[in-house]
């Protein structure tokens, strides 16, 4: 599990703090970026934002990590990156960055705790699960609704419950879902799916998986909790309604980047980064899906998180 005791929360301080190399955000990309700033002696600081060791921490196992040949645990790698970037003397800080001011150096972060400057900004903040957008979502998310088979899967021990989405995400989750629930309908818009091919082998030949073809929900339905899903096909225009008890929503992700909105270039939310990880504005960096539309694996992030942090450090020698 991820070392809490070394997170520090910072009280409210009398006045701006000034550290040469901050991190927004502490998933793969963010960490990463803080051992190569940290091992560079920059003695980054990290803000975890809501969601320590990103999304990645919330998967159960990951299996296309190089150097973990059996798989490991989301949760765990996390942890592991962050001991790693802290044993060269990054600080990792429970805090969520809420402003920026990008205008001139040092970069100015307002945060729930205090204020920042920074000689350098890396911007990690990663990506959101899209929602449905359905009557009943909202209301019965928590109540039925998860965007988190790892987090939530063990309340449905022996309950049917549905997944939504035909990606990696959906598949993987699913099959993760199988260890718990007693069955698992996928409900794809499509009749082809856009996930890999060994997730698919492994989510046909699940017993427990079944699919539902060109098809999408209308509303989620329930009282105190998920009841039913409403569905609809796509191709006959028939509405049916399937009980359910949980309702595993996987639908692709967008960036968390509003923040940056107006003060950085961007292409469909992600922020853009060439190919040295620097975006519009110079001694600002990112890395990791707030700009990635391509890839989103654990690794490219953190591959992009390194190279953010090497040019982070180039650019200060520089400057
Ligand atoms: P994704 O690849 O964008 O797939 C989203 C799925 O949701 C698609 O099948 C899409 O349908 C469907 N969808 C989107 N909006 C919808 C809506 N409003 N209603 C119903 N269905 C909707 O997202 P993801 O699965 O989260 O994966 C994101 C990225 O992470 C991908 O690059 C993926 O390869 C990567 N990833 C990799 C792994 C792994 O390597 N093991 C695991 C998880 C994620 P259409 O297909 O019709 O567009």
């Amino acid at each position: 599990m991820f070392n809490l005791s070394s997170v520090s929360v910072p009280g409210v301080s009398a006045g701006p703090r000034h550290v040469k190399v901050l991190v927004l955000g502490a998933g793969p990309a963010g960490l990463s970026a803080a051992l190569y700033a940290a091992r560079a002696d920059l003695e980054p600081v990290v803000l975890t934002g809501t969601q320590l060791g990103g999304q990645a921490s919330l998967t159960h196992t990951i299996e296309n990590y190089p150097g973990f040949p059996d798989g490991v645990g989301g949760a765990e790698l996390g942890d592991l990156f962050q001991r790693q970037a802290e044993r060269f003397g990054a600080v990792v800080e429970f805090d969520s960055a809420q402003a920026v001011d990008l205008s001139k150096r040092p970069f100015r972060v307002q945060t729930d705790n205090g204020e920042y400057l920074a000689d350098a900004l890396i911007i990690s903040t990663g990506a959101s699960p899209n929602h449905l957008n359905v009557p009943g979502e909202v209301e019965l998310t928590g109540r039925g609704v998860s965007y988190c088979a790892t987090c939530d899967g063990w309340f449905f021990k022996d309950k049917p419950v549905v997944v939504v989405g035909g990606g990696d995400s959906a598949l993987e989750e699913a099959l993760f879902l199988t260890r718990f629930a007693s069955s698992i309908k996928i409900i794809h818009r499509r009749d082809t799916l856009r996930a890999g091919a060994i997730l698919q082998k492994r989510a046909f030949e699940n017993p427990k998986i079944e699919f539902v073809w060109d098809t999408v929900v209308t509303e989620i339905v329930g009282n105190e909790k998920v009841e039913a899903v409403r569905l609809k096909n796509l191709k006959t225009g028939a509405e049916s309604l399937l009980p359910t008890e949980g309702v595993f929503i996987f639908i692709g992700h967008t960036p968390n980047t509003q923040m940056f909105v107006g003060q950085l270039e961007m292409e469909n939310g992600y922020i853009k980064v060439d190919e040295r990880m620097r975006t519009s504005v110079p001694g600002v960096f990112a890395a990791g899906e707030a700009a990635d539309p391509h890839f989103k694996q654990v690794v490219v992030s953190a591959g992009m998180g390194a190279a953010a942090a090497i040019e982070a450090t180039r650019f200060l020698e520089q400057n």
